[in-house]
């Protein structure tokens, strides 16, 4: 299996969520972080789950949940604190911190963990039991626009999450213009790239592995059938 899990540790505020533009909606999208962050930093914080462990099961087990929640997102929050504990970086908002590290070597550790916090709580916000199925009409539109069907965007983001090499991300993005699926590696995110995720899934092993072993396909598959939380993806489009 795929070594991702954070060996320190650190804990991330909500409040790192908070604070710029596209982030604060982003937040609200995502229904878990409170309006503003406090004045004074206080250790970043592991989101709620919006629904129960057991709540994705069959497709994704309450075990898997266990782990890829209880221990690899927090452990990522708590890594993510320690690395940034009385430093600038400690005051930012998430977002705004991991922009403002971004392709900076001497901070990849800090940067690779505080993008997995986003990452993952986006990607649990990015499925629901009873997800799949049509999206609401205005995504749906743009979907149409841009890939010829639903079921083609389903496919590239397939395809997307497939071809990733090793660990990684399938994300459906808007560009401004367009709908857009793509790939990121590793932590990295679309944000980095100015574009403004809209869902993702994550095709790192610990989030297949006990239920699908090396089978990724039809996890991805049954995700997308199945988990896909089109009404996120269309509120962060809005
Ligand atoms: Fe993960």
């Amino acid at each position: 299996m795929t070594q991702d899990h954070p060996e320190g540790t650190m804990r991330i505020g909500r409040r790192e969520f908070l604070g710029v533009a596209a982030g604060a909606t982003l937040s609200l999208a995502m229904g878990v972080w409170p309006a503003a962050r406090a004045a004074t930093a206080e250790p970043n914080k592991l989101p709620p789950l919006p629904y129960d462990e057991q709540a994705l099961a069959p497709v994704i087990s309450a075990k898997t949940i266990e782990f890829h929640y209880g221990k690899h997102h927090k452990g990522y929050v708590d890594n993510l604190n320690k690395l940034i504990a009385g430093t600038d970086l400690a005051d930012l908002p998430l977002e705004r911190l991991i922009l403002s590290i971004a392709g900076k070597p001497e901070k990849a550790a800090i940067f690779n963990n505080a993008a997995q916090v986003w990452n993952h709580t986006f990607y649990w916000n990015s499925l629901k039991p009873n997800g799949g199925g049509e999206p609401p009409v205005v995504l749906k539109e743009r979907i149409v626009n841009a890939f010829g069907s639903v079921d083609a965007c389903k496919k590239e983001l397939a395809a997307a999450a497939l071809g990733q090499f090793g660990s990684g991300w399938a994300w459906l993005v808007w560009d401004q213009k367009t709908l857009k699926v793509m790939k990121t590696a590793n932590a990295d995110l679309p944000l980095t790239a100015g574009l403004k995720p809209l869902l993702t899934i994550d095709v790192w092993e610990h989030a297949y592995y006990l239920d699908y072993q090396n089978r990724r396909a039809d996890y991805v598959q049954a995700v997308l059938d199945r988990l896909i939380n089109w009404e996120f993806a269309a509120k962060n489009l809005a």
